[in-house]
């Protein structure tokens, strides 16, 4: 009997499984890949000041290529229940679609790799000549400390080599085979804190007001460009996200602004290479900023930037990307967009132990009130994850 999908996918919709709750879902999967022969394991990861994460790992089959389907059994909150038309755990079906807080991101996803990687165990007695893993999170929407990272760790130090990854996220934009993701851009944020004197703003000579500089900085770091993009990445783009001097008084100049921002790069920068960017842009900017009342020297000013994990990659692996490809245009009709878009996933994790590509269900419905999976789409990918297995473990 082939294994249902959707059926999975509703009993893992019926786990209440908010991160960093493990909810029965790691639970269910146990129940549903053990019998089949995987040896599921489920580590619990700790650090102080995050919650326990329960994490599930399972495995079969042995061989040279391993290949390892990626994702995560933890959903975001639903937000206030009164607003869904089906319960965010309730399972309900209606109208071809399947509704729960994780329809799409990314429950339907696991289910649909599950039921693929099971059917074809199945049917081939196990005997496939390789390996297949399932690497299951429960901490990827909360501060993914103790999920997809720690697994990895823990999975390499039992001797698991892996050779190529799927991630099952929510990748199409608008219809299912629209998108491959094959690389992320990364991720960086900062701080500039321009430092003046807080006076009386009738007697600015003896305040200084860092407002009169923050638009150049402002400016300098938006513009120009850091790049023009690259074949299979946007530009990469800054955005200042906040400006704050905490002052509400109209008549006291304040002390100093806080600048923030966010750069979302391409493969052309390493975080190193923005720091020295973002740094000269800065001085620059106050070197050449207008003077304020009476003060000739240039402004002090600060410049920190948040550590990050999140640097830009991008896979060039042709027997991932165009075995998926192949799948995706088998089963769809339609060859997808190879794409770099949209926020960082834990891919830029995996990419440290393999090449590694993102395809999922489509993303319209995620994080929103009515979450849902239109039932279709659940059938074919798993039929877009079966025709992969069967090239990859034939080739
Ligand atoms: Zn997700």
């Amino acid at each position: 009997m082939p294994h249902d999908p959707v059926a999975i996918a509703r009993d893992l919709l019926m786990c209440p499984s908010v991160t960093p709750a493990e909810g029965g879902a790691l639970a269910f999967l146990e129940g549903l890949l053990e019998p089949a022969g995987f040896v599921v394991e489920r580590p619990v990861f700790s650090e102080a000041g995050t919650p326990d994460v329960e994490n599930l790992f399972a495995g079969i089959g042995a061989g040279n290529r391993h290949l390892v389907f990626a994702g995560h059994a933890d959903v975001v909150p639903p937000g206030r229940l009164d607003l869904w038309t089906h319960g965010p755990f309730a399972g309900d079906i209606a109208d071809g679609r399947l509704y729960g807080r994780g329809a799409v991101d990314m429950k339907g996803g696991v289910a649909a790799f599950a039921a693929a990687a099971l059917d074809f165990v199945e049917e081939t007695g196990g005997d496939f000549g390789g390996r297949i893993s399932l690497l299951i999170t429960g901490d990827e929407e909360g501060p993914s400390i103790n999920g997809t990272v720690k697994l990895l760790d823990w999975a390499a130090q039992r001797g698991e080599r892996f050779s190529h990854a799927i991630v099952g996220e929510p990748t199409n934009p608008a219809a299912l085979g629209d998108m491959v993701k094959v690389g992320r851009r990364g991720s960086l944020s900062g701080f500039i804190k321009l430092r003046g004197v807080q006076g009386h703003v009738a007697y600015p000579h003896l305040a200084d007001n860092p407002l009169r500089v923050a638009p150049a900085v402002i400016a300098a770091l938006m513009d120009p460009p850091f790049d023009a993009g690259t074949e299979r990445f946007q530009p990469s783009n800054l955005e200042v996200t906040s400006v704050e001097t905490g002052n509400r008084a109209t008549n006291v100049v304040p002390a100093e602004v806080e600048i923030a921002f966010n750069i979302r790069f391409n493969d052309l920068w390493t975080v190193e290479a923005l720091h020295q960017e973002i740094a000269a842009r800065v001085g620059r900017a106050v070197q050449s900023a207008p003077l304020r009342t009476g003060r000739p020297a240039p402004l002090a000013y600060e410049l920190a930037f948040e550590p990050t994990n999140a640097v830009a990659f991008l896979t060039h692996d042709a027997t991932l990307i165009d075995g998926l490809s192949d799948a995706v245009e088998a089963v769809t009709g339609r060859r997808p967009e190879l794409s770099t878009t949209g926020g960082t996933s834990d891919a830029r994790f995996i990419k440290n132990y393999c090449p590694v590509v993102e395809f999922g269900l489509v993303g319209e419905t995620m994080h929103k009130i009515d979450e849902n999976v239109v039932l279709d789409d659940l059938h074919r990918l798993k039929a877009i994850y079966r025709a992969f297995l069967d090239r990859y473990f034939a080739g």
